[in-house]
């Protein structure tokens, strides 16, 4: 989750994409009917689960991850990236930011996320001439 007032952490970051081992259900790969993540990135894990190639067994970086950390990164299969990696947001749904983004962050040197300021409180009701309740 991005804030629409705040600039996208990540561009600047991918900590988790060298932190985390990326592993999931193996048919989510393009070799299944139906799968879109890059198989040749893949590595399997058992009869169920791949991950991503540079995450197993200890991570290091993942395969798909370009440019360099801590300054500007890219997923290169952003649009076919794995759905551990679609769930994994800086923020939570509350806004409040995400401890385990803000662990990875500062294994590299970045600074602690922010919490989002809370939305603003809906505006009072009006009654039939518009004047406030
Ligand atoms: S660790 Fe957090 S800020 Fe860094 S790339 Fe991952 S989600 Fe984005
Ligand atoms: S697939 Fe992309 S988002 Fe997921 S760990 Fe690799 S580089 Fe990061």
């Amino acid at each position: 989750m991005t804030h629409p007032d705040t600039p996208n952490p990540c561009v600047s970051c991918g900590a988790c994409c060298c932190s985390f081992r990326v592993s999931f259900y193996w048919a989510e790969a393009d070799d299944a009917p139906g799968g879109h993540v890059p198989a040749a990135l893949t590595e399997p894990l058992n009869l169920h689960l791949r991950a991503m190639r540079g995450t197993h067994p200890h991570p290091v970086r993942c395969i798909a991850l370009t440019g360099r950390t801590g300054e500007s990164v890219s997923c290169s299969i952003y649009p076919q990236r794995p759905g551990p990696c679609r769930e994994f947001d800086a923020w939570l749904p509350d806004g409040r930011a995400n401890p385990d983004c803000n662990r990875v962050r500062a294994r590299i040197g970045l600074p602690a996320l922010p919490d989002l300021a809370p939305a603003a409180e809906a505006p009072q009701e009006t009654d039939y001439n518009g004047i406030g309740a």
